[in-house]
């Protein structure tokens, strides 16, 4: 499972891997927020209504869950990661620490990774830096990656992304691909 602060290139470091480990069953969550420009339905996130949401979770359809960021809910369809496990495949979770602290109680073997930010100036800007969102929202997501960032010795890895190519290559690595 990868987590970390928002802004910090965990969609970037895992689509990297994925490219490079097509084998690799990348876990699409469903989310209740809306979608951003560019976002695909069914590739970035499913974008579902609140009430279906609540119905995935009353039929046991989540292997974890979180309300992230005060903001929306955003699940891990457990069907899917059942089936890619079954067949063997190895499966990357990118959620939040709330979600991966969940997966770790039901898959004691699952692998944790925090990817860090080099600095706490470099996450404030690459996040402004994305401009999707506004002031209000980015200062919400300032606030949970503060208090994720205390998390890190909850996991089993950190990995700075400060140089791309070199995070890459430790996490696929830690990983054993
Ligand atoms: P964003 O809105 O920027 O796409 O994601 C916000 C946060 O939600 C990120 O920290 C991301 O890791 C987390 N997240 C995405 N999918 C899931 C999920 O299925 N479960 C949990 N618990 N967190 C998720």
């Amino acid at each position: 499972m990868i987590s970390g602060p928002a802004g910090v290139g965990k969609g970037t470091l895992v689509s990297r891997v994925h490219t490079a480990h097509p084998e690799v069953y990348v876990s699409v969550s469903v989310t209740t927020r809306f979608p951003r420009p560019g976002e695909v339905d069914g590739t970035h996130y499913h974008f579902v209504s609140d009430v279906h949401f609540d119905e995935l979770i009353a039929s046991d359809g989540l292997l974890e869950w979180a309300e992230v960021h005060g903001a929306a809910r955003y699940g891990t369809p457990r069907g899917p990661v059942c089936a890619a496990l079954d067949a063997g495949r190895p499966v990357i979770l990118e959620i939040d620490v709330q979600g991966a602290m969940q997966v770790r109680q039901v898959m004691p073997t699952a692998v944790l990774v925090f990817i860090a930010p080099p600095t706490w100036d470099t996450l404030v800007n690459r996040l402004r830096g994305r401009g999707a969102e506004t002031e209000e929202q980015i200062a919400r997501r300032l606030v949970t990656a503060r208090h994720e960032l205390t998390l890190e010795d909850e996991f089993d890895k950190v990995i700075v992304n400060d140089e791309l190519d070199t995070a890459v290559t430790e996490l696929v690595e830690f990983i054993g691909l």
